[in-house]
């Protein structure tokens, strides 16, 4: 870079700053800006466009147009030159701006004697604030060491802005984040909840965008990646050599940590008169625009391992750690982009809800949401940068949407829901002794899902006659290393305690598919739904079912246990599994260990091909339990995980609820007891159909209880049986609908 240009740039910052410092209020300050920029780059005109309303972009300040059209001139982002660099976070360069495509006349502004053209987006971070525009009279394309110039002038407006330094109450920018946000994502967890935003990791404040002096400024970027290499290398260094997804991470951010390119263009943005931290933040928006512009998913995470890699530098130099020292509301919605299952349970219950820009339906961290029972969003697209600590927020988990500093109309309605859903809750609590009988007299036994210590006060409360199903996973799976038995009987034994004498099934560990344990070498398996998990990983390496086994054992010390294994696909396994647990039992008699008062095993039937298993097999397991969860994949082939065809085929569709009607005329036949505890068991209307057809226990979420039993105790269910196979015999593919008419005339 010419030497001249070099300091011209930095000469600009300089006073740039020092018109910055100025006591001079917010458009005044803005009109010198602009007036400053033109004046050193000799252009006739420079403008700075701003971001009414996300879809709107307003003349703020202009040098050399007509200054009647400031605050007067709007476009639609993507309408003009200005607006196709707002939508594209692009820049647009061009000598002859009338004839490039997408140009917009705007006649109040005069701007139709210059020919060129060169706009760069105000971003930070991604986020699209605005557009800076130069223009000139000659037909020229500016050149490369301008465009340069003007993008870091660009990355210090955008600092400016949001410090708010600009413009006063309800201008644009300092608007942008006080104007209520909607974010439609996708429902983790049901549930609705108000509170106020808890940012996890809150960005990173820069306060001084300008470098006083370029050398230092240098030297503590070079400083700084010295101590990143390092501690990357000590990451490396930590990392077990069985976790390749993990590796895979570190080694990008290594290779990103020596990248030549990536610390020159640094060097270069402060050469330019930037600080470290700004240069840092500079070349980190210009990753997050590619990041979302791109269509390749395995650019888009390298991207992402870029941007984690910058958040730390930041943190660096900075001083700045995870937590900021912000408080933490009374009310905490918490806001990130992602968050672990462990560091989820650090917050525990004292959150309000979670909203997540990331996250998937079975990810590990809504696995414990929901046995948080915290309302959960996922996929809320750019929540992470509309949403600001202290924020208001309202957050529906039944429909998976967000409204971020919710207007009047808006909070109103959403209060009447929450209190509307909070008056069901009392009305069910009223329920909570009485059983759950039809009007036809049949009896359904309710029971509740859990996974965590933290689930079993819901036993009380929820009127559920017992743990259903309680997923043994979860203390693996939150844990960095391999739980040991002395451990896992310790809680085992204050589960059975906290159940207080009410049935809890334990189900051995279900790992594999998407719940892979940190510290177990991944299988690159090519469909893990379909390969080594559960069962099949107990039998192939007994070792951890034999260790899991003694656990219970001892922690029944003497108590009745309820052993269930999971995804059995036919017979043999179920009877391995058996045996183990025989010779566990017998050698821990050997041993001398108290033998649990009375033992039950079971198996969950969660592949069709159980369904069809020897009758040998149905009467020799001494209970089964409807995994609908997986069956139901199974049986549509469709993922569960995959949110393009997880929702595509009803449960109440007549096929599966025929296969499930199948199961249930199996264990009458062979006086098997049976029960389902797949999440549909908690919704009212599957859950009526399931016992229409003859199911007698159900297993659900705690909140979910008192809603079926509502609704099981107000039906009788020969007639919703007879609704079902009229439904079935006229060729409806789904009998939901016809269940649905007849709910509502009764
Ligand atoms: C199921 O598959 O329905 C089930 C209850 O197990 P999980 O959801 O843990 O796989
Ligand atoms: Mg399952």
């Amino acid at each position: 870079m010419p030497e001249r240009l070099e300091t011209q740039s930095r000469k600009l910052l300089q006073r740039l700053r020092d018109t910055l410092a100025e006591d001079s209020a917010g458009q005044a300050r803005l009109d010198r800006i602009t007036h400053l920029i033109a004046d050193s780059m000799r252009t006739e005109v420079c403008s700075i466009y701003l971001f009414r309303d996300p879809e709107t972009l307003e003349l703020c300040a202009t040098e050399g147009l007509n200054p009647e059209a400031v605050h007067e001139t709007r476009m639609r982002l993507g309408e003009g030159l200005v607006g196709r660099v707002a939508k594209k976070g692009r820049i647009v360069n061009t000598a002859n701006a009338p004839q490039a495509p997408g140009f917009r006349f705007m006649p109040e502004t005069g701007e139709e004697i210059y020919s060129s053209f060169l706009g760069v987006p105000i971003q930070r971070l991604g986020e699209a604030l605005g557009v800076l525009v130069v223009q000139s009279k000659d037909a020229r394309e500016y050149s490369g060491d301008e465009v340069y110039a003007l993008e870091v002038v660009a990355m210090v407006i955008a600092e400016m802005t949001e410090l708010g330094a600009f413009l006063g109450e309800g201008a644009a920018l300092s608007a942008r984040h006080q104007q209520p946000v909607m974010i439609r994502g996708t429902v983790g967890q049901e549930g609705a909840a108000e509170g106020r935003v808890y940012l996890h990791e809150p960005r990173v404040v820069v306060t001084n965008p300008i470098a006083d002096d370029p050398e230092v400024e240098a030297g503590r970027l070079r400083d700084a990646v010295d101590t990143l290499r390092v501690s990357v290398d000590d990451m490396l260094a930590g990392a077990r050599a069985g976790d390749a997804e993990q590796l895979q991470v570190l080694e990008a951010y290594r290779m990103f940590a020596n990248s030549k390119g990536w610390l020159r263009r640094m060097e270069e943005d402060i050469s330019r008169g930037l600080s470290a931290e700004a240069a840092v933040e500079k070349e980190q928006s210009i990753a997050r625009n590619r990041m979302t512009q791109s269509n390749d998913s395995y650019l888009r995470e390298r991207l992402h391992d870029l941007d984690d890699l910058s958040n730390r530098l930041l943190r660096i130099l900075t001083g700045q750690g995870a937590d900021t020292g912000a408080e933490m509301p009374d009310d905490p919605v918490l806001v990130a982009r992602n968050i672990g299952p462990a560091e989820l349970l650090d917050y525990g219950r004292s959150l309000k809800a979670i909203v997540l820009e990331q996250g998937s339906v079975g990810s590990h961290a809504a696995i414990v949401a929901r046995a948080l029972a915290i309302p959960l969003v996922i996929h809320a697209s750019k929540i992470t940068t509309e949403a600001l600590n202290g924020d208001n927020v309202m957050v529906d988990g039944e429909q998976g949407i967000v409204h971020l500093r919710p207007d009047d109309t808006v909070v109103t309605a959403f209060r009447d829901k929450i209190a509307m859903l909070a008056k069901a809750q009392e009305r069910y609590t009223s329920l909570r002794d009485k059983p759950a009988k039809a009007k036809c007299g049949s009896v359904v036994s309710l029971h509740m899902n859990a996974g965590l210590m933290a689930d079993l006060p819901s036993l009380e409360g929820s009127g559920a006659e017992g743990v259903g199903l309680f997923r043994t996973e979860l203390q693996f799976l939150v844990r960095n290393q391999m739980p040991r038995r002395a451990e896992l009987s310790a809680l085992y034994s204050r589960v059975l305690d906290a159940a207080q004498g009410k049935r809890v099934v334990f189900r051995t560990l279900d790992i594999g598919s998407d719940k892979v344990l940190p510290y177990m070498k991944p299988n690159d398996e090519p469909n893990p739904a379909l390969g080594w998990r559960a069962i099949r990983v107990g039998l192939d390496k007994p070792g951890v079912m034999r260790m899991q086994l003694q656990a219970l054992i001892r922690a029944a010390n003497g108590r009745p246990l309820t052993v269930m294994f999971p995804f059995v696909a036919q017979y043999d396994e179920y009877r391995a599994a058996k045996a183990e647990f025989d010779r566990t039992l017998e050698r821990e008699r050997k041993l001398g260990h108290v033998l649990p008062a009375s033992v039950e095993v079971g198996a969950m039937l969660e592949t069709p091909s159980l369904a069809f298993a020897p009758n040998q097999f149905f009467e020799e397991v001494e209970f089964l339990s409807i995994g609908g969860n997986d069956l139901k994949q199974f049986f549509f082939a469709a993922d569960r995980e995959n949110e393009r065809v997880r929702r595509r085929y009803d449960t109440l569709n007549v096929s599966f609820l025929s296969f499930l009607e199948t199961i249930v005329h199996r264990c009458q036949a062979t006086n098997t007891a049976l029960s389902f505890c797949g999440e549909d068991a908690g919704r009212p209307v599957e859950a009526l159909c399931f016992a229409a057809i003859g199911m007698r226990g159900l297993s659900m979420r705690p909140a979910s209880i008192g809603p079926v039993k509502h609704l099981l105790r107000q039906h009788n269910l020969d007639d919703v049986k007879a609704v079902i196979d009229e439904a079935r015999d006229s060729g409806s593919q789904s009998v939901r609908p016809a269940v649905m008419d007849y709910l509502a005339k009764h």
